[in-house]
């Protein structure tokens, strides 16, 4: 049994918190993450920006793995994590939830404070014209040209992604944008791919108000995440974080709480 007692105590202390979170608040409603409690990677690398926008047979490839995976991951429900930090967000205390998953399932539990940091995988965005379509829709079209497959199995994979393996993917058919034929990707931030400036500054500018970082799920393993918990502690705002194993900030936390995200949480409730 956990004494909850000090995080209850930061999160009593400090009026406008600043909640940082990654795959740990999700792994709960069903979805993998890709990281062991070192911080080290569970599976190969996913999909670079550079090799899906490269390559049509890496597109062929991601987007019959998305049509497998989209199945389950399309279904996931919020968890005990999700329903804490939006209590968090009703009682007035969180500033900013900025978050390094893509489900959109903190928004699904009523937080509306939130900035989806790497995007948002319900949504589909023409690398041409901008145009952009549901997911939903994209997989109508996917199992519309690809019937075949839709009916395949495999194990889940982090971010909508399926484990199939020892396919031949080259007679999949990849659904260009409707407007203008262009290569359609999914809105969130890929690996090797920036995140967008505007994104980045708003969560920066919470951070300015905010007088303690709570971090929830996450390993801090992508300097992208990294980057805020580095600048709180630069400015001397105490850190705490919520992660089953090591993350890369523990040698700045004022306080570490290794447990899974909704138990440690439950207390909000
Ligand atoms: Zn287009």
């Amino acid at each position: 049994m956990h004494d909850t007692t000090p995080l209850r105590a930061f999160i009593g202390r400090h009026e406008r918190l600043f909640v940082l979170t990654g795959a740990g608040c999700s792994t709960n409603s069903g979805i993998p993450d890709y990281r062991d409690a070192e911080g080290r990677w569970k599976r190969a690398q996913p999909m670079t920006f550079q090799a899906f926008m490269g390559s049509h047979p890496a597109r062929q490839r991601y987007w019959a793995r998305s049509l497998v995976g989209w199945r389950s991951f399309g279904k996931v429900r919020p968890n005990g994590a999700h329903a804490a930090l939006a209590r968090l967000e009703t009682m007035g205390r969180s500033e900013l939830l900025l978050t390094q998953n893509v489900d959109r399932l903190h928004q699904a539990a009523g937080s509306s404070r939130v900035v989806d940091l790497h995007g948002r995988l319900d949504r589909v965005r023409c690398m041409g014209c901008g145009w952009e379509t549901p997911r939903e829709a994209m997989q109508e079209a996917l199992v519309r040209e690809n019937g075949a497959w839709a009916g395949l199995g495999a194990a889940q994979a982090p971010d909508g992604d399926a484990e199939l393996e020892g396919v031949d993917f080259s007679a999949f058919v990849v659904p260009p944008c409707a407007a203008c034929g262009g290569v359609l990707k999914p809105d969130v931030v890929f690996f090797g791919e920036g995140v967008p400036r505007a994104r980045v500054d708003a969560a920066f500018e919470a951070l300015g108000r905010a007088d303690a970082v709570l971090v929830v799920g996450s390993s801090l393993m992508v300097y992208s995440g990294f980057r805020f918990v580095q600048a709180a502690a630069r400015a001397g705002k105490p850190v705490a974080a919520v992660n089953l194993g090591r993350t890369r900030a523990d040698d700045v936390l004022a306080l570490k709480v290794e447990q899974p995200c909704a138990e440690a949480l439950a207390f909000l409730l």
